[in-house]
């Protein structure tokens, strides 16, 4: 009889234990997918949607496909009611230019947009163009400046640190107001040296200073990263190049003192030698365009 008692107790043990173990069994995947399918946060953003992946050319080159879309860029430099040499504008004429983008369906592009264009093929606007204002003078701070605000148009400014604010000769722009510029979202800033001076004149050790304290003191100042260079007093210079590129910037703007050197953009070697026309040829280069 004990025995009969002791197996129907072991019984009862092990059934109990089975129905135990099976409810903590069940209940695992129950408190999983009870936790999954507690309705989404708010707070937890929707997966992103796949996007199409450009596949960049090794910089600094410049894709094939890119090559077969013409892009000017034009170069200003002073702004100025009586001009003082050629190359300046008056602002009468540059607000002509202006006009003449808006009435022939020109895009004005940024720097960013044309290196991503020649990169990776992706896209740009129908009829681009590329302004870009160099040496930093106040004429182009007083003059160009409000055109681009009331076109919403964006430029590349080419700014030599030394210089910033400087009253002597042709007056320049100050910090305060290069700020105010890239604070519009117009304006992108590119270092134009410290001293401005042709670089295959400099010792490398002065090379290296002339990019790398230009970039420091206009990221200091200004707040944004500087990613463009702009060659000082002419034409690029193949053997800077890697120095340029070590620095850290992303392209250079170059231009030719020879005006049949001068060419669209995509016709450059490299991004780090990025041909301009000469402001002086506007009309005769957006007069070309017909794509
Ligand atoms: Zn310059």
């Amino acid at each position: 009889m004990r025995r009969i008692v002791l197996w129907i107790a072991l019984l009862v043990l092990g059934i109990t234990l089975a129905i135990g173990s099976t409810i903590v069994v069940q209940q695992r995947p129950v408190a999983e997918v009870s936790y999954v399918s507690t309705p989404a946060s708010p707070a937890i953003a929707p997966p992103p949607l796949p996007q199409p992946t450009l596949t960049a050319v090794p910089f600094p080159q410049i894709s094939d496909k890119a090559r077969s879309l013409d892009v000017p860029i034009i170069m200003y430099h002073d702004v100025k009611p009586l001009k003082d040499v050629e190359w300046d504008i008056t602002p009468e004429h540059l607000a002509q230019h202006f006009q003449t983008i808006q009435e022939k369906g020109l895009t004005p592009i940024t720097l960013a947009q044309l290196i991503d264009h020649f990169q990776t093929d992706a896209p740009l606007p129908p009829k681009p163009i590329l302004l870009t204002f160099d040496d930093n003078y106040l004429g182009e701070y007083r003059y160009a400046f409000p055109l681009l605000k009331q076109y919403n148009y964006p430029a590349v400014w080419s700014v030599h640190t030394h210089y910033v604010g400087s009253q002597a000769g042709k007056p320049k722009a100050t910090w305060e107001q290069l700020r105010e510029m890239v604070q519009s979202g117009l304006i992108t800033v590119a270092s134009h040296t410290v001293n401005h001076l042709r670089l295959d004149t400099l010792s490398p050790e002065k090379v290296d200073y002339e990019l790398t304290e230009s970039k420091r003191v206009l990221e200091q100042q200004l707040g944004v990263p500087i990613q463009y260079f702009t060659y000082p007093e002419g034409d690029y210079i193949d053997s800077v190049k890697h120095k340029i590129a070590a620095a850290g910037y992303q392209a250079a703007l170059s231009m030719s003192l020879d005006a049949r050197v001068e060419r669209v953009a995509n016709q450059s070697d490299d991004v780090l030698s990025i041909m301009r026309f000469g402001q002086s040829r506007f009309e005769e280069i957006v007069g070309t365009i017909d794509h």
